[in-house]
């Protein structure tokens, strides 16, 4: 081992020999600060200076532009119309009345009006102009919410499986999520200094990040903990992944699951989705000091060269996981067990009213794309804040962009349900077990990286889907279908049954064969598709599916048994 150790020390200096440009942007940035505070200053552009672009993820917001507007805007001389996005933290996705009642404004306020529910249990708000940014980012903490690690080189929202409040386990694990959260996020008083008006620290340079030093980590960092029977965090899909282990309704211990990604770039090989590796078990009051031990093993191995592969998922393939366990008891002392069994049954999320033991109700409601808004006979977002104003219980985002407005009074159950009804809010179960099993990203107008539409059109695709499962008796069928509008992954559709990922305005690449519980990979089936022939694509196979499949058999399971992929076809590209 200790041979083996030295060669990779050896290998990985070599990789690591010319690190790329954003390495020297962080160690250049004093801690996350770069010339922020002076972009946000500049009245004559709505953007901001080019590398505060890259430090300015870190404190949880994005750049873009309207690419709708973009001819348009080039014809009239100006500038392209910048805006940002804004990704609030919430961990586990418990968020209060009042805070719903805040985001709600803010969206009103400074952003499209729209809340839109992240795959990762966050919050964003879209089309917050520059002037707006401080002030935006200034509410949402007084609020007590945060943006800060909501994206850049660093652990992101920690997700949990939804709703603590089916049962003491879960409302453990919420608490281990808020405790890895809290022992990850970055130190750097730059956030305060530039949001918030904090004092400046004299040159920043006493200033320490303890756990990343000022190089952070090579690239994001996703952490998700599952209570099986449900994976409603898709906990192979991250970096980092726990699955509890339960003996005799006690939390004892999680399974650890390192290397999971669905990012990966067109047309090169050396990019790929990658479902996690469950490495092994450990008791449950370790959960923090292996969460430290994983992200430290990335921070200190991960390539730092090249970002395309400089996801934890590459430093596992590139070192194995003989290696990494070494290092976990190298730089911890720890020793992890056999992982124990466990079983998923669903990615999904429960619709509609359910109750807990201890007598409060829990209402599940489909949130389509996770875009929360108002449209013509459907005022999703006005009933929820109606609910909102009343409520004294909470409400959990989840991470299939869905909403749980939880621990709900048997008193105040008639008046939530006639709120809901007033505002034609529709029942998650009532529509078909596709459209539960939806997952859209954002895509276009705003995301910069798309090269298709995603949550504007799977709605649509998905009404000519079920066309053909309503002729094929296939409705009351669960099947997972996600779309994106690019291969970086933030729908996770190399998860999903039924896969589509943009290439070009209105063409997607079809992925087929992903279990319906998230451990295993579609593969891709058909490449460049436009909507016709994606529906005749589909229609075939949902046919045979229909006729042939065995009893409880998965569509993605059928679609693999019954070799409707060719043999060489290549997962997670
Ligand atoms: Fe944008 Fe691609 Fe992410 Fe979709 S998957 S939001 S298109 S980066």
């Amino acid at each position: 081992m200790l041979e083996t150790g030295k060669k990779i020390m050896e290998m990985e200096k070599k990789i690591n020999l010319q690190p790329s440009p954003n390495e020297g942007a962080k160690e250049n940035s004093n801690y996350l600060r770069g010339t922020i505070k002076e972009s946000l200053n500049d009245p004559l552009t709505g953007a901001l200076r080019e590398e505060d672009q890259f430090l300015i993820k870190f404190h949880g917001t994005y750049q873009q532009y309207d690419r709708d507007l973009e001819d348009e805007r080039k014809r009239q001389k100006l500038e392209p119309l910048y805006s940002f996005l804004i990704r609030v933290r919430v961990p586990g996705g418990v968020a209060t009345p009042q805070q719903w009642l805040d985001m709600d404004k803010l969206a009103d306020t400074y952003a499209d009006q729209e809340i839109k529910l992240t795959t990762r249990q966050a919050f964003q708000l879209h089309g917050v102009l520059k002037r707006n940014l401080k002030t935006t980012i200034k509410k949402i903490n007084d609020t007590l919410l945060d943006t800060i690690a909501a994206c850049g080189d660093v652990n992101r929202n920690v997700m949990c499986s939804a709703n603590p409040f089916e049962s003491p386990v879960h409302a453990e694990v919420l608490e281990d999520a808020k405790r890895i959260s809290t022992h990850l996020t970055p130190q750097t008083n730059a956030y305060h200094e530039i949001w918030l008006d904090g004092k400046l620290i004299e040159g920043g340079e006493k200033e320490e990040e303890p756990l990343y030093g000022k190089f952070y980590l090579p690239r994001k960092f996703k952490t998700a903990i599952a209570v099986p029977p449900r994976n409603d965090t898709d906990v192979l899909s991250n970096d980092l992944g726990f699955i509890a282990i339960v003996e005799n309704g006690q939390l004892i211990g999680y399974n650890l699951t390192v290397g999971g990604g669905m990012a990966f770039t067109f047309g090169n090989a050396a990019t790929f989705a990658r479902v996690a590796d469950v490495v092994g078990y450990f008791p449950k009051d370790d959960i923090v000091k292996v969460s430290e031990a994983v992200l430290v093993f990335q921070r200190d191995h991960g390539n730092r060269s090249e970002r395309k592969n400089a996801r934890l998922k590459y430093t596992i393939d590139r070192l194995g996981l003989d290696f990494f366990k070494q290092e976990l008891f190298n730089t911890h002392a720890i020793v992890l067990q056999p992982a124990k069994d466990y079983k998923f049954e669903t990615l999904g999320d429960k619709y509609g009213w359910t109750k807990s033991e201890d007598g409060f109700w829990h209402y599940g409601l489909f949130v389509e794309g996770g875009k929360l808004t108002d449209k013509k006979g459907y005022l999703a977002k006005t009933a929820v804040r109606e609910i909102a104003k009343i409520h004294q219980g909470t409400f959990i985002l989840t991470g299939n962009q869905n909403l749980v407005i939880a621990q709900i009074s048997e008193s105040l159950k008639p008046t939530v349900e006639s709120i809901l009804k007033q505002y034609s809010v529709i029942d998650g179960n009532s529509i078909s077990l596709l459209r539960q099993n939806s997952i859209a990203c954002a895509a276009l107008p705003l995301c910069g990286l798309a090269f298709a539409e995603a949550e504007r059109y799977l709605p649509s695709l998905v009404d000519q889907i079920e066309v053909l499962l309503a002729e094929y008796n296939l409705l009351e069928t669960p099947i997972s279908i996600r779309m994106t509008g690019c291969p970086n992954g933030c729908g996770r559709a190399p998860l999903a049954e039924i896969g589509l990922i943009g290439k070009a305005p209105g063409v997607y690449n079809l992925y087929l064969g992903a279990s319906f519980t998230g451990n295993r990979l579609n593969k891709l089936y058909k490449e460049t598709l436009n909507e016709d022939q994606i529906l005749a694509e589909l229609s075939p196979i949902l046919k045979d599916y229909s006729i042939n499949r065995l009893d409880n058999e998965h569509f993605g399971d059928f679609v693999l048994r019954s070799n409707y992929l060719h043999p060489n076809a290549t997962e997670g590209i």
